[in-house]
């Protein structure tokens, strides 16, 4: 009476679990599941009693399952698996399910399975990982958005501090900084119209771009300032490469409806020797007493820092 009631209770509590629970011989033939697991499938435990799971479950489930089922059975190892299952209307079920051995003190060998349904958990990690990567994709775009200016599609002020960080403030690279200004801009827009004016910073920037090796290498600072890091090794090159490119702007022909509308450039020029390590903001003052300069000295001219 003791023990049968015990067995009972065991039933009962086994019953109450809401994962699935499954028990086979050595034949692999279900001798008891839980309610659970009756559920889960749609099945009745009589009716699965003395059935394989070729018997039970579609093929595509069976296969994931037997190899694992005969480990445990023959080397007592806990075998832990995800496994895909079927619901009776179809539906997929992610499964953790844990399998061990149990041998009675008959001799008796069986093999015990308990589910642990993940089908939410792996919805909601798929989920997560999507919206995570939609999350780096809006800040990636964000990143771009805050350091482009949006007229031209150069790289902005912001932008420029931070490469200047890795050349202009390290000491392992010589850079030329050529701070470029649009000459009398003022007059193209009072006398062509605003339009025009921002046509001519379009055509500023594509202009110098087409001639830069590394076209993100020219940043707009603002209004019509522009920088440009170059590559150079020695401060006469760096002069040459700054007075190609004003000459460039004086030769390309600028149309706005129909009208031509010439323009030059005045250029600060700094180069910054390898070896040694400045900082941006200096450069930057240094180019603007440059430019400063020659802007006195007639406009349309490259002047190089001492
Ligand atoms: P300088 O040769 O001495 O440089 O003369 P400037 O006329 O080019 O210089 P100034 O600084 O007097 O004028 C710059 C003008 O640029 C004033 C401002 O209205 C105009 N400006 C600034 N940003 C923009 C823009 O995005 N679009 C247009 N169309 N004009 C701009
Ligand atoms: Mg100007
Ligand atoms: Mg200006």
């Amino acid at each position: 009476m003791q023990a049968y009631s015990s067995l009972a209770l065991a039933t009962e509590v086994l019953d109450i679990l809401p994962n699935p629970v499954l028990v086979k011989n050595e034949q692999l033939e279900y001798v008891w599941v839980n309610a659970a697991f009756e559920k889960l499938f749609n099945v009745s435990r009589d009716g699965v009693i003395g059935k394989l799971d070729a018997q039970l479950f579609p093929d595509r489930q069976v296969s994931q399952c037997n190899g694992g089922d005969l480990r445990v059975l023959k080397d007592g190892e806990v075998d832990e698996a995800v496994e895909t299952v079927f619901e009776t209307s179809g539906a997929e079920r992610e499964t953790i399910t844990r399998k061990s051995r149990l041998e009675l003190d008959t001799g008796e060998i069986y093999l015990v399975g308990v589910m642990h349904d993940i089908t939410d958990i792996t919805h909601a990690n798929a989920a997560l990982k999507a919206s995570e990567s939609k999350l780096q994709e809006q800040a990636q775009k964000l990143s771009v958005l805050a350091t482009t200016d949006m007229l031209t599609e150069c790289r902005n002020r912001r932008a420029l501090m931070e490469v200047a960080e890795q050349t202009v403030e390290n000491q392992f690279s010589s850079v030329a900084l050529l701070l470029m200004d649009l000459d009398k801009f003022k007059h193209i827009n009072d006398r062509f119209g605003h339009d025009a004016g921002d046509a001519a910073l379009q055509h500023f920037s594509t202009e110098i771009k087409s001639q830069l090796r590394s076209p993100e290498n020219l940043f707009r600072l603002g209004g019509e300032e522009f920088v440009v890091l170059l590559d150079a090794d020695s401060a006469d090159e760096a002069l040459a490469k700054a007075d190609e490119l004003r000459a460039h702007i004086e030769n390309s022909a600028f149309f706005h409806d129909m009208q031509h509308i010439p323009f030059t450039i005045s250029v600060g020029l700094v180069f910054k020797k390898k070896g040694v390590r400045s900082n941006t903001n200096d450069i930057l003052s240094k180019a603007d007493e440059c430019l400063y300069q020659a802007k006195n000295e007639g406009r349309n001219r490259v002047k190089l820092a001492a």
